[in-house]
């Protein structure tokens, strides 16, 4: 019996959980995949979709090869196709990346280059699951049963929108180069945005605004520290391992050592420590520090870095600290208004247009995404507490709202935020990549389910 996988989201999380799985197969006729992706090309999702050159990797080629044991496969991917050095250290655009993702699956007119993958340009509108298999449930109205499904589908997205606001990666006002920007956000996505409008010529002021001010780090080249389980305090409070930290960065330093050496000695424990941590430690996590987090652990390169410092020194970008409150397009411009950092004025702000670079944003009801809402209004998935995504189990199970795992669905990539944390970069993706497609192999034989493989309306 061939067992039929649906991976819903083409992506990097659906196009790598692909890729381990026909990797993992020892003998590929058995095993049936379809990647159903509604909008992007495969391989690209969100982030790998840009055609701008200056949107670089935030992570070392080393660091991003599709197989956590073959590290050297993504620097020989770029040698071969003569893109750049393939120096591990250096780091390339996101469109190689996203080239070099599409190419793990796809032949140059971007279909399957693959017998056992079928691609489908198609949005899924909602799973059954039943005790052999799930169906599949597409937008025109025909359904694929399957075995396993694996939701891919990124970021958990609900119906608030800010529509006085340009999406970074879907922009519609005509740039004038000689009229302010604002972005909102000074995470690596403004990193991004500030590149792309110097690409563009840009040359008047651009004004970034977040809470705290607090720009991504500058990568360095560290020699992560050395750290076992036994070293890391799991379970206690947030309080104490806050102050671990800072006192592991202090003694490290102390010994001629850069406080990056630690964070990255800390990412193989990183979900671990989230699991471990109580509820209540999780939410002051995430109001207190995890800006502070994100802004030590996804750093961005030292040519991005170079680029921004020079625009800070000569006036050209300014950093805003304060609250954005909200943003009106009027004659032609955006005005935003946010309460400033430590006045707590409420200030306003014109500029030709203003970018929403917050990233992810916790997931609340409404939820208009129709897959998304038909799982939660069925009963069949749960919005995390903390609203970091959908509900999973330990082993990437889909959790109902009665709490009970499904036993055929599951999930991958950002939408398990809740259960992992950290689980948005590809390092990340791809060892729970590879674990999910282990565990779904090493099922129990497949048993029939109705009309596999096909099509049915
Ligand atoms: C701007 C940016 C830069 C990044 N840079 C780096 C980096 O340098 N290094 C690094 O390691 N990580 C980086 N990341 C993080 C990481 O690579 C992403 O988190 C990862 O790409 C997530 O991929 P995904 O497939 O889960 O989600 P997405 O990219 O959001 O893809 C999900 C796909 O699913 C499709 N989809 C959604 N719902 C449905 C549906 N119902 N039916 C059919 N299709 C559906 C969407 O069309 C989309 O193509 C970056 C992320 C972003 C946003």
């Amino acid at each position: 019996m061939t067992l039929h996988i649906v991976i819903i989201g083409g992506g990097a999380s659906g196009t790598l959980a692909a890729a381990h799985l026909l990797r993992q197969r020892e003998t590929p006729r058995q095993l049936r995949l379809t990647l159903v992706e509604a909008h992007h090309e495969i391989g690209c999702g969100i982030a790998y979709s840009t055609p701008d050159s200056c949107h670089i990797l935030n992570t070392r080629v080393q660091n991003m090869s599709a197989f956590p044991d073959e590290p050297d496969h993504f620097s020989r991917y770029l040698a071969r196709e003569g893109l750049g050095s393939g120096e591990p250290m250096s780091f390339v655009s996101r469109k190689v990346y996203g080239r070099y993702l599409q190419e793990l699956l796809a032949d140059g007119s971007g279909q399957s280059a693959v017998p056992r993958l079928a691609f489908l340009r198609q949005e899924c509108v909602g799973l059954t699951e039943h005790a052999h298999g799930v169906e599949v449930k597409l937008a025109d109205g025909s359904v694929v049963p399957c075995h396993h499904a694996i939701l891919a589908t990124g970021y958990a997205r609900d119906g608030r929108s800010q529509t006085a606001l340009e999406d970074p990666w879907c922009p519609t006002t005509k740039h004038d180069p000689d009229r302010p920007v604002i972005l909102i956000g000074t995470g690596l996505t403004m990193v991004d945005m500030v590149l792309s409008l110097l690409g563009r010529g840009h040359r008047a002021p651009i004004y970034a605004l977040s809470r705290r001010g607090l720009l991504p780090q500058p990568h360095r080249v560290t020699r992560p520290l050395k750290l076992s389980a036994a070293d890391i305090p799991f379970g206690t409070s947030l309080a104490y391992l806050l102050r671990w930290m800072r006192a592991t960065i202090h003694d490290h330093v102390a010994t001629g050592g850069d406080w990056r050496d630690v964070i990255d000695g800390l990412r193989p424990h990183t979900q671990a420590l989230w699991r471990h941590l109580p509820a209540a430690s999780r939410a002051r996590f995430l109001r207190h520090v995890s800006s502070l987090w994100d802004t030590h652990r996804h750093r961005m390169p030292p040519e991005s870095e170079t680029r921004i410092r020079a625009l800070l020194a000569n006036g050209q970008l300014s950093i805003l600290r304060g609250a954005f409150q909200g943003a009106a397009r009027e004659d032609g411009e955006t005005r935003i208004t946010y309460r400033a950092a430590g006045s707590g004025t409420l200030e306003t702000l014109s500029a030709q247009y203003a970018i929403d670079c917050r990233g992810f944003r916790r997931l609340q009801p409404p939820i208009t995404t129709p897959l998304l809402a038909s799982l939660i209004g069925e009963g069949q998935a749960a919005i995390d507490p903390l609203g970091l995504g959908l509900v999973f189990d330990r082993d990437d199970r889909l959790v109902d709202q009665a709490g009970r795992s499904h036993a055929r669905i599951f999930g991958l990539g950002p939408l398990t935020r809740a259960t992992h944390w950290e689980i948005t970069a590809v390092p990340d993706i791809r060892e729970q990549a590879a674990r999910l497609a282990a565990r779904l192999l090493d099922h129990d034989q497949p048993q029939a389910i109705e009309t596999p493989v096909s099509h049915r309306r």
